[in-house]
């Protein structure tokens, strides 16, 4: 089916209205017309390149909420007329180890990214959810809790499953001691799982503007990571420290505060780091970790977490011409806390 979307048409240029065709249903397809889509920050990395592997046009996008219009012969579970989400994945071998553990983000054949993915059947580039309509696999599709205000749940597919799968896999719980480093999407999604958790929330910050939406957001503290006497007066207080930073940056000033056996776990910047002073990981058991996004099953068990807990991101809504000034935004980190694009503000070409 033709649909129309924005695309970025290089590395330079910004994103733009572009037609484009979307499969037709394969057996297990589900079609999907798109009510709104969250601005992650890897929409912008991809955009610009900056991990050096974008495919052009590149259409962004990978927290899809929306309809389904359609559905193939052998889909079982969802049906016309029916809200559902998409995330960062599309597809997945199926049949490996990881595969069959529910952990299709880690498949060993290497999972298929809703954009700038190879789709497995054709070879082609995957284009994502700044766009009228999507077409995915069933068992990448998942259901919207009831009572969840779907115009605020796409940040959940990324940003929610990112920071929900870290803090489960480690055991955050009750009386956790949880640092979360850089308040933007995935970082406000961290304060709000983090609470809901039962966990004792720290925000460490760059920005002093905003302590006070760290406290209202659910955390229980706020270190702006720049004092270096209140950093230090936090030596060995965390059980797991989430860094969402997506720069390079220098994580050492954080591992001291890490209790014994503490983790801290990266899953924002994606790259090369300043090297890890070992001293606090040898002395005390210490470790540095990294995270991606989360499995299908886990992503649902996430989104019904937050259908119990009433838990959505805040978010801005934005119109699809807006995005570029997004984009500047949130480079600037003048993000609270997520941009969510309105589908309906897309024109016909
Ligand atoms: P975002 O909304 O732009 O938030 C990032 C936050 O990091 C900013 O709000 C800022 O918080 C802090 N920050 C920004 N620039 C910084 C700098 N130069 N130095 C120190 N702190 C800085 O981004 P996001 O959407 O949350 O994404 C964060 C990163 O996670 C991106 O790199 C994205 O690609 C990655 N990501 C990874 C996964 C995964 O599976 N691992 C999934 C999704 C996204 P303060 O103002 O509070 O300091
Ligand atoms: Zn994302």
């Amino acid at each position: 089916m033709k649909t129309i979307g924005y695309a970025a048409q290089s590395a330079e240029s910004p994103l733009a209205p572009f037609e484009f065709t979307r499969r037709e249903l394969r057996a297990d397809d589900v079609a999907i017309d798109i009510l709104y889509c969250g601005v992650c920050h890897s929409d912008l990395h991809t955009t610009r390149n900056d991990w050096g592997n974008a495919v052009y046009p590149a259409v962004p996008g990978h927290e899809i909420v929306g309809r389904v219009t359609a559905v193939g012969p052998a889909v079982t579970r969802y049906q016309p007329g029916e809200v559902v989400a998409v995330g960062c994945l599309v597809d997945s071998c199926g049949h490996c180890d990881q595969c069959r553990h529910d952990l299709e983000n880690y498949c060993r054949e290497g999972w298929t990214g809703t954009y700038n993915g190879k789709d497995r059947v054709t070879g082609e580039n995957t284009l994502g959810g700044y766009a009228r309509q999507i077409v995915v696999k069933e068992h990448f599709v998942l259901r919207v809790p009831e009572g969840l205000d779907i115009a605020k749940v796409g940040p959940l597919l990324c940003a929610g499953i990112t920071t929900y799968s870290p803090m489960r896999h480690w055991g955050v719980g009750p009386g956790s001691r949880v640092g979360v480093v850089g308040l933007g999407g995935l970082g406000h999604m961290a304060v709000k799982f983090g609470a809901a958790l039962g966990a004792h929330v720290t925000v460490f910050s760059r920005s002093p503007g905003k302590e006070k939406d760290a406290f209202d957001l659910g955390a229980d503290a706020v270190l702006i990571s720049s004092d270096e006497a209140a950093m230090a007066a936090a030596a060995n207080s965390f059980d797991f420290i989430i860094d969402t930073v997506p720069v390079k940056h220098d994580i050492n000033p954080y591992l001291p505060l890490l209790d014994y056996h503490g983790t801290l776990v990266l899953v924002g910047q994606i790259g090369n780091l300043d090297e890890p002073h070992t001293f606090p990981l040898v002395f005390g058991r210490r470790a540095v970790a990294g995270s991606l996004i989360g499995g299908i099953a886990e992503t649902q068990e996430m989104l019904d977490f937050c259908g119990r807990k009433g838990i959505v991101p805040e978010v801005e809504m934005i119109r699809m011409d807006q995005i570029n000034e997004a984009y500047e935004r949130m480079e600037r980190s003048d993000v609270h806390y997520r941009f969510v694009i309105d589908m309906a503000s897309l024109e016909p070409a």
